[in-house]
């Protein structure tokens, strides 16, 4: 090691003396609070941040526990993101043993973009919290993200505008490309039916019928009563499928298939990005699988059609 160091010191001194101030990071900190958002944030921060994730790819937003990396990158923090709308309960982990004064901004409750309210479940009628599931949501949080940052590194505010700008514009090209991907589904057949009331703001944008056995995920999961709520909507409505997601238990939603004797398709992916070998490594590829998902499931005449 001590070698290495001898080996390779003047070369690693007269590339430090050589790069110029204008290529070096700033000294922000930015600790988020999932995967999704994460995404988000580091196409705005460029190079110029560092951004640290605490709940990563394939991990449940709604349920985690701290571990070691998260407490150190908490500690080094100048700023926290994290979605809010009580998205993430075990945020009072990380107010437990943050400073008072840590920055942590709230993307969804600071988001110029309406929320939907609950419609089932304990939580019936208060926000819900997946508004970035609508790009134009997402983009609201990117509005919330350049301000943010530029407000804590205003050396780099145009870099951050620049980036929030291109993306922006690549959320509305994906915004396009999906509705015209699920233009062909029929109305009878545009229904989504899911776990978790996720893809509430996704099936608004495209005009999907929606429901969910439950609200969000950290009430209890799949209570009789919830269960036989839509029991009685699938044997009503008798949607094309049912769909599952990636990060909740997949049990219910197989009960209530194998019930109503409908097929179940998934996983769609909502509460985080798949890991790197998955079909959701970003944010425009989770919408693009999702979009390819419900094409593939109801996109056709319904089989006893
Ligand atoms: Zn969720």
């Amino acid at each position: 090691m001590r070698n290495n160091v001898m080996k390779w010191g003047p070369l690693l001194l007269a590339l430090m003396i050589a790069s110029p101030l204008a290529s070096a990071q700033s000294s922000l900190q930015v600790v988020v609070s999932f995967s999704v958002i994460a995404d988000l944030v580091k196409r705005v921060a460029g190079d110029d941040v560092s951004v640290d994730v605490i709940v990563p790819p394939d991990e449940d937003v709604h349920r985690w526990e701290l571990t070691p990396p998260n407490v150190l990158a908490l500690e080094e923090a100048d700023l926290v993101f994290y979605n809010g709308l009580q998205l993430e309960p075990w945020l009072r982990d990380v107010q437990a043993i943050v400073e008072d004064d840590l920055p942590m901004v709230a993307l969804a409750e600071k988001a110029d973009y309406p929320a939907l309210p609950l419609t089932s479940g304990r939580y019936q009628g208060y926000a819900n919290p997946h508004m970035w599931m609508a790009p134009e949501g997402a983009a609201a949080y990117v509005d919330v993200i350049a301000d943010t940052l530029t407000e804590h590194a205003p050396d780099y505010a145009d870099a951050f505008d620049q980036r929030a700008a291109d993306l922006k514009q690549a959320l509305d090209e994906l915004d396009a490309e999906i509705d015209e991907r699920l233009g062909g589904i029929p109305q009878t057949n545009r229904s989504l039916v899911t776990s978790e009331a996720g893809l509430a703001y996704f099936a608004d944008a495209y005009a999907f019928e929606y429901d969910a056995l439950w609200g969000v995920n950290h009430e209890t999961l799949g209570t009789a009563t919830a269960m036989a709520r839509l029991q009685a909507m699938l044997a009503e409505k008798r949607p094309p499928a049912l769909f599952f997601e990636s990060t909740t238990p997949k049990i219910h939603m197989d009960a209530q298939a194998r019930y109503a004797d409908l097929p179940l398709a998934g996983p769609l992916y909502v509460d985080a990005l798949s890991g790197d070998d998955g079909p959701a490594t970003h944010y425009a590829d989770m919408l693009r699988h999702n979009a390819e998902q419900l094409h593939a499931t109801l996109g056709g005449a319904r089989e006893e059609d």
